[in-house]
C-alpha cells in the first residue's frame, strides 16, 4: 500500500495551520507533477483526450499515487504516463506553467525553483524546444507578477536519454537566455546510466552561468551522489538520501556544502524508503549535512509544502528548531545571483523571527 501522508499529517491540526503560515522555500520540484486535476479534466474536454471518466474523484487514481497502489518506482512513474498526455498545446503548458506558480504562492512559498523536461513537453505537442521553454518562461513570469512569489526554473534532462537530446535542450534554453532560467538537472532512471556521458554537457552548461543540480541517491546507491558530485561538479542533489549508507559520501557532501534537496513523502511513494521511521532526514540533519525539504511532485503525491514539513515534525520527529533550519538551508542553497540570495536569507531571518548568528546551515 503506498503511503498517504495525510494518514500521519492532520490539516486541521495546529502544527498544520502553524507551519502553513511560514514563509517557505521549494527547491525540488516538477512542473509536470503539478497539475491540478480540474484543469485535466477541463482540458481533456477542450482538446478531445480520451479519459477513463472526466469526473475528478474518479480520475484521481488514474493521475495521483493512492491507498490502493503499491509503494514502488513503476507504480510511482506509471502516473506520468497519463499525465504525459495532457501537453497537447503551448497553451495547456503554459496554463499549468501559471498554476503551479500560483498553487505554490496559496501555500506561502515565497520562492520556488520549478524544474520541467522540455524534451517530454515537446514531444507532446511538436513544438521546438525554445517554444516551450519559452512558454514556461513567460508564463512564470506572468504569475510572478500577480502573486507574492519568486521563481527559477530548472531544465531537466534524462540521464536514460541521450546526449544528443540533453544538447539540444541545453542549446536552445542558451540561445533562449530567459533569466528564469538558473540551472541545469539531471533526472531519469539512476539504475545503469552513469552521469559520467553528461560530463561536457554540464561543464558547458556551468560556464554558461547555470547551477548544477543532479537526481542522485533515490533509485541507486551512494555512489551515484559521488558521481554527481565529482563527475558533473553538482552544487545541490535531488534526494540525495542514499548518501547516509556511506559514511565517506557524508562526509564528502558536507566538506564540499553540497545541499540534499530531500523529498519525504515521494521516497515514501516510490519505495526508495520503505517505512518511515527509517526515512534518513533526520539523521542527515543531524549529521550537519545541508538537508531540506521538498514535494518533488505535489499533485501526484496529493501533498503541498506545509503537509512534507509538518511530515517531518509529526511523523520523522524532527523539531521545529530542525525545520527552521532546513528552510534557512534552502535560503542559502538557492540558485539566485549572490546579492539577491543575501536579501533572501535577511528576508527570511526577519520574517521567521531568527537572529543573524543563528540559522547558518552546517560549515558556512
Ligand atoms: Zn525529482
Amino acid at each position: 500500500m503506498a503511503f498517504n501522508v495525510h494518514h500521519v499529517v492532520n490539516r486541521d491540526s495546529k502544527i498544520w495551520h502553524t507551519l502553513a503560515t511560514w514563509p517557505k522555500i521549494e527547491l525540488h520540484r516538477h512542473l509536470e507533477g503539478s497539475v491540478r486535476l480540474t484543469t485535466l479534466v477541463e482540458v481533456a474536454r477542450t482538446h478531445q483526450i480520451e479519459l477513463p471518466t472526466y469526473n475528478v474523484e474518479a480520475l484521481r487514481p488514474y493521475v495521483q499515487v493512492t491507498d490502493q497502489d503499491a509503494a514502488n518506482a513503476t507504480a510511482f512513474l506509471s502516473k506520468f504516463n497519463v499525465l504525459r498526455r495532457f501537453y497537447r498545446s503551448l497553451d495547456v503548458i503554459a496554463r499549468i506553467a501559471y498554476e503551479a506558480v500560483e498553487d505554490a504562492a496559496l501555500d506561502n512559498v515565497r520562492y520556488m525553483e520549478l524544474r520541467f523536461t522540455p524534451h517530454a513537453l515537446a514531444r507532446q505537442n511538436k513544438a521546438s524546444y525554445q517554444e516551450v521553454i519559452l512558454t514556461v518562461c513567460e508564463a512564470v513570469e506572468a504569475a510572478e507578477r500577480e502573486h507574492a512569489i519568486r521563481v527559477g526554473l530548472i531544465i531537466s534532462v534524462n540521464r536514460h536519454e541521450s546526449v544528443t537530446i540533453a544538447q539540444r535542450v541545453l542549446n536552445a534554453a542558451l540561445e533562449i537566455n530567459c533569466p528564469k532560467i538558473v540551472a541545469l538537472d539531471l533526472a531519469g532512471k539512476e539504475v545503469g546510466h552513469s552521469a559520467q556521458p553528461f560530463r561536457p554537457l554540464f561543464r558547458q552548461a556551468q560556464e554558461a552561468g547555470l547551477h548544477i543540480t543532479v537526481h542522485a541517491g533515490e533509485w541507486d546507491g551512494p555512489h551515484n551522489v559521488r558521481e554527481a558530485v565529482e563527475v558533473l561538479n553538482a552544487e545541490r542533489i535531488g534526494h540525495g538520501v542514499r548518501a547516509i549508507e556511506d559514511s565517506e559520501v557524508v562526509r564528502l557532501v558536507r566538506e564540499r556544502k553540497i545541499t540534499l534537496e530531500v523529498c519525504p513523502t515521494s521516497n515514501m511513494q516510490s519505495g526508495v524508503v520503505p517505512y518511515l521511521q527509517n526515512h534518513p532526514l533526520p539523521d542527515l540533519a543531524y549529521l550537519n549535512v545541508r538537508t531540506t525539504i521538498n514535494t518533488d511532485d505535489p499533485s501526484l503525491s496529493n501533498i503541498t509544502l506545509t503537509d512534507e514539513l509538518a511530515l517531518a515534525h509529526v511523523g520523522l520527529g524532527m523539531p521545529l528548531s530542525t525545520l527552521k533550519t532546513c528552510v534557512m538551508n534552502a535560503a542559502f542553497a538557492a540558485f539566485l545571483p549572490d546579492a539577491e540570495r543575501d536579501q533572501l536569507i535577511a528576508d527570511f531571518r526577519s520574517e521567521m523571527g531568527l537572529n543573524d548568528t543563528l540559522y547558518r546551515p552546517p560549515h558556512i
